[in-house]
Formats: C-alpha cells, structure tokens, sequence
C-alpha cells in the first residue's frame, strides 16, 4: 500500500485556483528585471510559490512546500499547520502573534562613496546596515574601504554587516578581512564561494575579530549542517523556500546549532510574511545574542527592490524605519489583474505546480497515518 494513498495526485485538488504575477523590479538583481511569481490561498491565508524560473522541480519542491504549508494546505501537517506558522512559542515562550514586527537591515550597494548619505537617508533610522562589497572582487577593495569609512564617518554606531557574495578567492578574503576589520563588523557574509574555503578562511583569520557568515553556502536543508560541521561559519543566512517552510527552518537551525538570520528569497510581500513569522519565532541562544544581539535585523527589506508589490505600499512589507510588521498579506484584486502574466506563462508555472506536487508529494505522510 503506497504511503501517500490518501494524498491525491493532482494538485489541483489541493490548490483549485492560483494567481501567476510578473513583478518589475526597480533595477536588475541576479540578472533578472521581473520576478515571476504564484500566489495561491488557503484555510489560513495567502502563500508565494516563487522558486527562480531556472530551478528544477526537486529543488522547487521544497518551495511548493513552504507555500503550501503557509497557507494551511500542507497535507499530514493539518495539526501543526496554522499553529506552526503562526503561533508557535519558540524557548523563551514568546508568539509570533505576539511580535508584532521585525527589525531588517538596510543595505548600502556598491555606489560612489559621494552617495553613501543619501542612499541610506532613504530608509530612515536603521538600527543596522548591509554593504555590499567585492562587487569587482579584490579590484573594488579600495573603493569598498573608501565608501565604509564614509558610512562610519556619518554612522559611527550602527551594526555592520558586509556581504561579498562569493566574490573572492581564499587569499584575497584573507587579505580584505584583514583591512575590514577597522569597521567593527557584526558579520561577513560568504567572502568566497565554497563552504571548505569559508572553513580555511575561519582558520587563517587567527584570531582575527571577524565572524563569517554562510548564506550561497546554503541552498538545502543538509547545508546549515554541513556549514556547522566544516566549522565553514558562525552565523547562517535562512531563507524559507528553500529549506521548505516555517517549520522545516526551525528544526534545520535547532539541529545546526548556530545562529540565524532570517532573509527572503526575493519575494512579494505575501512571500516576505512568511519570513517574518519565522524571524519572529527564532529561538535566542546566548552564543545568538552575543553575535547578533538582542534583536537582531533579518534580511526582510527586498521590497524596496520591486517597482511593484501585490498591495499598496501603505499596506506592503517594505521596511518603515527599519522594521516590517509580522501580518499576513491578503493581495490587493486590481493589482493581482494588472500585474499577471501572459497565458503562455500561466501554462508553463501551472506545469510546473503539478511537477513540483508529484516531486513532493512522495516526501510527504499519508493523512491516514
Ligand atoms: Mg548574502
């Protein structure tokens, strides 16, 4: 007898009707200048389905996943469904109802350092800032250096966090960690690209005052793990999607033991709330306090990235002095007409769902056990 006997086949019996958005963004980001998207309701409200168009449908998978138990529609997970994305205490008792926002970075690309004031006027006070460096790798390290001691020079006490994306080699990370330094950094986000080499970076610093942070190092939910037992950094980067939803994130950073930062996977606001309720519910640890604080920002702040979201901005996740609510998105209608695709891509992303369901679907419990 199959396990997943009681789980139907197609999954149109689970998700009737769907939405397929095309969102402009602002300016391009990971090559892309729209961000296609699938929003779909359940018993518990509005969820995003939004792997990136290039990703299979074993690792897509894991997004419907997210999006199907946020909206209440994870089948086996009926009892911990609407609690667990929604009201479930974390070790010190606290309720995502009961936090009512999230604290996010701001972040500071890589500009002239003249534009450094204005670029972060425009978030309004931000208890925390990510800069963007090694956008030429090594080549841009002067520049970097001049624009951060532009930031520190008109913000001597806000947290700092840097990101280099991958953009060095083990050497040259070595070397920029050395001259970074300077700034007092609450974390380095993946100065190289594979997680051995953030390893051998973590052990050449010597002593050197810089804590790592793992962000492309992880993709699956076996990477926090790996990262942890590599010793490759202190801090990981969790995005929901991609590890599967709300609760298979809290057991991934329970079972890695390190501290998190919640970050979004370039989405909506209906994706972004996702990410606030796991940020809300994070357990705090001592070793989390001490490296990131008593409330620490998360990687919430994309909207601003978007030229469109599915609601107003009154009503978005955009970032109003450097926090966003915990609140589920209901998406405006008008806009959810104006901002969908053409038929061929509503095809080709309903295509996808039922592939991405049948990739899933065997992963998942029947209902009669
Ligand atoms: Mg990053």
């Amino acid at each position: 007898m199959a396990d997943t006997e009681q789980i139907p086949e197609s999954i149109a019996e689970i998700v009737p009707n769907f939405q397929v958005l095309k969102l402009p963004m602002v300016t391009r980001f990971r090559k892309i200048t729209e961000r296609e998207i699938m929003l779909f309701e359940g018993p518990v409200g509005w969820a995003e389905f939004s792997p990136f168009t290039e990703y299979d449908a074993a690792e897509s998978s894991r997004w419907l996943r997210a999006a199907l138990e946020f909206a209440g529609l994870l089948p086996g997970a009926a009892a911990a469904g609407p609690s667990a994305v929604g009201h479930s205490a974390d070790t010190s008792g606290q309720s995502a109802a009961a936090v009512r926002s999230v604290a996010v970075n701001a972040t500071l690309p890589a500009c002239a350092t003249s534009e450094v004031e204005s670029i972060l006027a425009r978030y309004g006070p931000v208890g925390t800032v990510k800069a963007k460096v090694a956008e030429h790798g090594i080549d841009s390290l002067s520049g970097d250096l001049e624009r951060l001691r532009e930031f520190r020079r008109l913000f001597p006490s806000t947290t700092l966090r840097l990101d280099a994306n991958a953009g060095y080699t083990l050497p040259e990370a070595l070397r920029a960690c050395a001259e970074f330094v300077e700034f007092d950094l609450q974390y380095f986000e993946q100065p190289v690209a594979a997680v051995e080499d953030m390893a051998r970076l973590r052990e050449q610093l010597d002593g050197l005052p810089v804590v790592l942070a793992a962000d492309e190092s992880i993709r699956k939910a076996e990477d926090p793990l790996r990262v942890a037992e590599l010793g490759a950094a202190e801090v990981v980067i969790v995005k929901v999607q991609p590890l599967g939803g709300i609760a298979a994130a809290r057991s991934i950073i329970e079972a890695c033991g390190l501290p998190a930062v919640v970050s979004s996977a370039l989405e909506s606001s209906v994706g972004l709330a996702a990410g606030a309720h796991l940020a809300a519910t994070l357990p705090r640890t001592p070793v989390s306090r001490e490296i990131l604080g008593e409330h620490p920002a998360c990687g919430l702040g994309t909207g601003r990235l978007f030229a469109e979201d599915v609601v107003s901005a009154d009503l978005s996740l955009s970032p109003v002095d450097g926090q966003i609510p915990v609140t589920r998105i209901v998406p405006d209608p008008q806009r959810l007409e104006r901002l969908a695709v053409d038929p061929g891509r509503f095809d080709w992303w309903s295509t996808r769902l039922q592939e991405c369901w049948s990739a899933l679907r065997p992963s998942l419990p029947s209902s009669r056990s």
